[in-house]
């Protein structure tokens, strides 16, 4: 039997299962069929959980069910597109892009662990570097403000840990 992803989609985006929920599924994505013109299940499916988490960022303390995602499936679309609009004109509009941090203004860096501190390094004590551990940090791009007020940490070296 073929696979039908936004069936598939439809329970995992909502927690449903397959078995228990299968009509509550089935109903749903036939409405879910009649509202949007993509055909393929595929694709289907990954507009799927696209609506869905648009759902939960704009209705997060409503419950997401099969049946609520097909009815609100315009209105989710709306309501989105609606809350992203910069709220006032003196904000500046500048959607964030950065491929660094992908938008996060936040980056994952990996650290030896134990860091080797100054005082170490003075004293030709290295750490351990086959043991690392993750750190967020302000992204070096597009976050350099926040970024330049973390003391101790260069942005040549959060680059390369970033890029390792
Ligand atoms: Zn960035």
């Amino acid at each position: 039997m073929a696979r039908d992803y936004a069936f598939e989609a439809l329970a995992e985006a909502t927690g449903t299962d397959w078995t228990a929920g299968r009509g509550e599924l089935n109903t749903a994505l036939k409405s879910i069929k009649e509202q949007t013109e993509v055909e393929d299940g595929y694709l289907l499916g990954d507009l799927i959980h696209t609506r869905a988490k648009m759902y939960r960022e704009v209705m997060p303390d409503v419950m997401l069910t099969p049946t609520a995602l097909a009815k609100h499936w315009r209105r989710v679309l709306e309501e989105s597109e609606r809350k992203r609009r910069p709220q006032s004109t003196n904000r500046p509009i500048k959607p964030s892009r950065c491929e660094t941090c992908g938008g996060d203004k936040w980056i994952v860096v990996r650290l030896r662990s134990p860091e080797t501190t100054m005082w170490m390094e003075e004293h030709g004590i290295k750490a351990s570097t086959t043991s690392f551990h993750e750190e967020s940090a302000p992204c070096y791009v597009c976050n350099r403000a926040a970024y330049d007020k973390i003391r101790g940490m260069d942005a040549a070296l959060a680059e390369q840990l970033h890029k390792a």
